[in-house]
């Protein structure tokens, strides 16, 4: 990447969560290793306990709910956080929350299920910040959500490969955590969790 250089790559295991720190300036690259995996991406600007990532004030900046290369993800006070420069897949999802442990012991039946919000927390944990309220505003990076004519939202497997990727200007200081969704008991990973990156560039 001409004029940036590489200052964290990073594995985010399968059904695990990782999180950095990024600046204003900075890209953020997210990795599909090996295709068809989500990752449920969470943000918070740094320094603010009261300013993250919404998934609903993205929406209505873009008029959107799908993001596109161009597409901003905006701030509960409707700053820009980031833009998207490239994108490989341009199936992503703003609607849904996260998987959580609630969501595995309602529908399931499971208990002992990792969950993205539960990735999340222990990824904050591990750079030593606090779990952060309202941790289940996520964007769900090359998730396949399809919405029917009556509105039903239905699950399916992505179809994208191995390597695919989503470059993002950020645009504020921020804290942002990744999870590699743990959901198998839908097609959401194509029934198969897999290991993402999170690599951080920097202008030289
Ligand atoms: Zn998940």
């Amino acid at each position: 990447m001409d004029g940036y250089k590489k200052i964290v790559e990073i594995i985010v295991p399968a059904s695990h969560g990782k999180a950095v720190k990024v600046a204003a300036g900075d890209r953020l690259e997210v990795i599909d290793l090996e295709g068809k995996q989500v990752g449920d991406l969470m943000a918070w600007v740094s320094g603010s306990e009261e300013e993250y990532f919404s998934p609903a004030h993205t929406l209505t900046q873009n008029w959107s709910v799908a993001l596109r290369v161009g597409s901003v993800l905006a701030t509960n006070k409707r700053r820009i956080l980031f833009r998207v420069l490239e994108d490989d897949v341009g199936i992503h999802d703003i609607l849904v929350p996260c998987c959580d442990h609630e969501a595995y012991v309602t529908r399931y039946g499971i208990h002992d299920h990792r969950s993205c919000l539960e990735n999340i927390k222990e990824s904050l944990s591990e750079l030593g910040e606090a779990c952060v309220a309202r941790a289940e505003m996520a964007v769900n990076l090359f998730m396949n959500n399809r919405i029917e004519s009556d509105g039903k939202i239905v699950y399916e497997a992505p179809e994208h490969g191995p390597g695919s990727r989503i470059l993002l200007s950020c645009e504020l200081d921020a804290l942002v955590a990744l999870s590699a969704c743990p959901q198998d008991q839908t097609p959401t990973n194509g029934w198969e969790c897999t290991a993402m990156m999170l690599r951080v560039w920097r202008p030289e």
